[in-house]
Formats: C-alpha cells, sequence, structure tokens
C-alpha cells in the first residue's frame, strides 16, 4: 500500500507518504531535501540501533552526505538543556535556512527537531520521519513543536509545519508491543472524535493491528493521518474549536500522567486511553451521551490491553488533587477549563461550562 495524504495550508503546504518498505527508498524520497547533497539526521540511541541504518542506507545508495546526531531516549530530552545542545551542534555543521533536518524517532525527536528548526537561523525546513505508531499517526502531523520547562509539558514550543512526512509502517516492528498500544489510543481517538463508522472499524480490526497485522496497521495509519490532515488544514493555530477536538481525553489523561510524574508507570497513550473513557463517562453522567456508548468505549479500549479507568491506571488519588493537575494544563484559558465531551461515539464537542468541583466528585466515584 501507497498513499499519499496532502496537508493543505497554501505555500506551505506538504505531503505525507504512507508506504511500507518507503525508508528503505528514503534516497530518492529526501533527496529533494539534501541542500548541496547532504543531509543532518537527528535521532535517539534506541532508533539509531533499529531503525538508523535503513535509513543510512538509503541515503548513502542516493550518494546523500549524512551528518547524524544521536540524542537519549525519553521525554527528558525534550529539555532547554538538550535544545542547546542540539542547535549548537547543527549550527556548528554549518545549517543554512534552507537546509532540512531530518527527525527519525518518535513524539520526543519529532517535537524537539521539529522547535529547534523553527528557530535556527530563523526557521529552518525539516522533514519528519516517525517511528512511533504515536508520532505517525498524531505528532508527525500537523506542525506543533515543543519542549518542556518547569512550569509543565509542552509550554515553550511554535507552530512549524514539516516540509515533507515520510511514514514506514513497517519500522513499527521493533517498537515495543506497549508503546504500539498506546499510540492505537490515538488512533481509537479519531473515531470517537467525529467518525463512528471508523471506531466500528476499529473495534473489528483493533486487536489483529496490535498482533502486528500489517494491512489493519497501514489502514489505520492512513485513517487516522486523513483525520489529522483534514483538521490541521481547516484550524492550523487551534484558533476555532476544531483542532482543539484532537485533546479528547488529554485533559484527564495530562492529569493521570502528571500525578504519576510523567514516568513508564503511565505512558502519554494510556493516559489519553483512561482519559477518553472517563471524558464518555463523565458526559454518561450528565446525561449528555447513552451510557451503552461510554460502556463500549471503555470495552474497546480494555480488548485491546489499554486501561480504561483510574483503577487500570494504577491512580489512587482524590478528585481535588487530579483537578488540580488539569488547572496546571496548557487548556487552560482565562480560567476556565475546556472540557472535550461526548454526544456519543463519533459526537465530541467542546463544553466549556464544566464545574471543576462536579468533575472532582465524579473522579472520586470512579476510583
Ligand atoms: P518517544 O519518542 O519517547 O518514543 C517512545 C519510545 O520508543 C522511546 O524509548 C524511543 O526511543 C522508542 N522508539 C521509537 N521508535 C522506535 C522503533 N521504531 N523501534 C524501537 N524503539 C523505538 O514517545 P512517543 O510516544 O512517540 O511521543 C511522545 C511525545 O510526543 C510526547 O513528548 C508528547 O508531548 C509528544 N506529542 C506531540 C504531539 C504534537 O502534535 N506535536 C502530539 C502528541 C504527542
Ligand atoms: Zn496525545
Amino acid at each position: 500500500m501507497s498513499e499519499t495524504v496532502r496537508v493543505a495550508l497554501g505555500a506551505r503546504s506538504y505531503d505525507i507518504l504512507i508506504e511500507a518498505g518507503a525508508l528503505d527508498r528514503a534516497g530518492a524520497l529526501l533527496l529533494p531535501f539534501a541542500k548541496r547533497g547532504r543531509l543532518v539526521i537527528v535521532t535517539d540511541a534506541h532508533v539509531a540501533e533499529t531503525q538508523l541504518p535503513r535509513l543510512a542506507e538509503a541515503l548513502a545508495s542516493e550518494g546523500i552526505v549524512q551528518e547524524t546526531i544521536i540524542l537519549p531516549p525519553g521525554e527528558g530530552t525534550k529539555s532547554w538543556a538538550v535544545l542547546a545542545e542540539l542547535t549548537d551542534r547543527l549550527l556548528a555543521l554549518g545549517i543554512e535556512r534552507s537546509d532540512h533536518v531530518v527527525a527519525l524517532g518518535g513524539g520526543v525527536i519529532g517535537d524537539l527537531v521539529g522547535f529547534a528548526a523553527s528557530i535556527l537561523k530563523r526557521g529552518c525546513g525539516f522533514v519528519q520521519v516517525p517511528t512511533t505508531l504515536l508520532a505517525q499517526v498524531d505528532s508527525s502531523v500537523g506542525g506543533k513543536t515543543a519542549i518542556n520547562s518547569a512550569a509543565g509539558k509542552n509550554l515553550v514550543g511554535a507552530f512549524h509545519q514539516p516540509s515533507f512526512v515520510l511514514i514506514d509502517p513497517t519500522v513499527l516492528d521493533t517498537l515495543p508491543p506497549r508503546e504500539v498500544a498506546a499510540g492505537y489510543a490515538e488512533v481509537v481517538k479519531y473515531g470517537l472524535i467525529d467518525d463512528a463508522d471508523f471506531f466500528a472499524w476499529c473495534e473489528a480490526n483493533g486487536p489483529a493491528l496490535l498482533a502486528g497485522d500489517p494491512a489493519a496497521r497501514d489502514r489505520a495509519i492512513a485513517r487516522s493521518v486523513g483525520a489529522k490532515a483534514r483538521i490541521v488544514a481547516a484550524d492550523e493555530r487551534e484558533t476555532q474549536d476544531l483542532r482543539a477536538l484532537l485533546n479528547l481525553g488529554h485533559t484527564f489523561g495530562h492529569a493521570l500522567e502528571a500525578e504519576t510524574g510523567f514516568s513508564d508507570r503511565l505512558l502519554h497513550g494510556e493516559g489519553v486511553a483512561v482519559g477518553m473513557a472517563l471524558a464518555f463517562a463523565y458526559s454518561a453522567r450528565r446525561g449528555l451521551c447513552p451510557a451503552s456508548d461510554a460502556a463500549q468505549v471503555a470495552a474497546h479500549l480494555r480488548a485491546v490491553g489499554l486501561p480504561a479507568s483510574l483503577e487500570e491506571a494504577g491512580v489512587r488519588a482524590p478528585g481535588e488533587v487530579l483537578v488540580g493537575h488539569m488547572l496546571h494544563d496548557k487548556k487552560m484559558s482565562s480560567g476556565t477549563l475546556p472540557f472535550l465531551l461526548a454526544r456519543g461515539i463519533g459526537q465530541t464537542f467542546v463544553a466549556k461550562d464544566v464545574d471543576l468541583a462536579d468533575v472532582a466528585a465524579f473522579l472520586d466515584e470512579q476510583a
């Protein structure tokens, strides 16, 4: 399967190629971005071991000269310290505005490299080669780039769109299964937002996808990327409610991630899975959505091995504490906290009238 999705943003439009094996012909695909026949690749140590050799060989076969920067894996890499080191190293390599830096890795590498590209020489080019399911279906598309700061996650960043996104689903063969499942939560999210047919497809095909079925995996990636590309083209900077819909499950999820210290105890996608189940349960409790839809969402998440409750996430904190974490969330604007709620599967909306004391009481009932 080979599919190209275009993100329509006028002069900044770009293509996303989804093709099994595309990494092995990255030489031809990335040649147009290799100024003077050279590319700088930034990756992390895990990806350097598993997927970098494929990219390096493909680029070499087209005679592209390569410089490679290998960073430590993990969320800690999205920091001021690593950003400073990375920009210094790229400048030392003589990076120009017309150059493209290649981000080979998951969301951590993509977010960091994209942000570095946005500030280097007041903005140089970059290409995303996402290597996690989460990065393929979500973070590599849309131009949100960021690092974390003492005040919280993703609070320092910029909108900076890539010039090209190369998605090769076969790179997921070396990704740990727990990371694949976490990324799958973001796939389910697209169905829950506005595509009940896709959620039904997920129910039918999700277990096969997680068992490694390439056809199901490629289909899910293409459909998710298509949804994200449409949303980004219509609301690039989240000035309307549309792009905010992508935060379904994230307000609850971030609170759980904060409570577990943004550690391996709960991966981002796992937090989103519980968050989506909670958003539907809370919507049902308020009479906005049928209880059967909320039960169906939780059942599907569990069927693929994702957590769907506070207990399954290993979180035992009072509702008030979790709401306190939410108030640190970057989506808080002028003292109110927008929540993504649902009228049913495929019918998510932004609610701006949510009473936080009521959310805390709801969370206490769930514990
Ligand atoms: P990650 O980049 O940390 O990758 C997860 C782990 O998998 C790491 O240990 C990594 O080294 C390893 N890995 C990656 N690809 C591999 C492969 N093919 N084989 C073997 N190991 C591999 O995590 P992630 O889940 O991809 O991304 C999370 C980050 O993405 C967070 O910082 C989050 O804030 C960000 N994010 C950004 C956006 C956006 O729109 N920019 C959207 C969602 C999430
Ligand atoms: Zn997410």
